[in-house]
């Protein structure tokens, strides 16, 4: 935001605060194609997805650095050329149309599922908050008022 307007933060050679990433609080397991769907040829282990790109599991620091393997495999190019032939399958082939569709289908029907309750588990939630924050509030306001009322007693007297 700062380099649009031409203005740059000195940060006295301090590196700046890295932004929290988007995918902090999820698990490694839940991790966005092609993540952990192709395997180092050094080490067999899966690549994890690291920032743009991909990179072994083995290779990390936290993981014991193991594998000698630290090549990093831009993300992009791999999901551009597989959705390409992906669809260029689709379009060619009818019998690919007829498996693919219905696993897609059911994929979709199981996402909103899942995504329809956590937003069913979320709008009770609200409503538990909404009422306790109401009968909090009613407390607190009964309360100001009481002493509201002797505020007022005392000045009248
Ligand atoms: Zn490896």
């Amino acid at each position: 935001m700062l380099a649009a307007v031409g203005w740059k933060i000195n940060w006295g050679g301090i590196k700046p605060p890295a932004p929290p990433s988007p995918r902090k609080g999820i698990p490694r397991g839940h991790s966005l194609w092609p993540g952990q769907a192709i395997v180092c040829s050094a080490c067999g282990a899966v690549l994890f997805v690291f920032g743009k790109c991909l990179k072994c599991r083995n290779a990390f620091r936290a993981s014991g650095q193991t594998c000698w393997n630290h090549v990093l495999v831009p993300v992009a190019p791999i999901r551009k050329f597989v959705v390409e032939m992906l669809v260029k399958r689709f379009h060619s082939s009818s019998a690919f149309r007829e498996v693919l569709l219905p696993a897609v289908k059911e994929r979709l029907h199981h996402h909103q599922q899942k995504h329809e309750s956590s937003h069913d588990r979320r709008s009770a939630e609200i409503a538990v908050l909404k009422r306790r924050s109401r009968i909090s509030g009613n407390q607190s306001a009964s309360a100001k008022s009481s002493r509201g009322n002797k505020l007022n007693r005392w000045s009248l007297i």
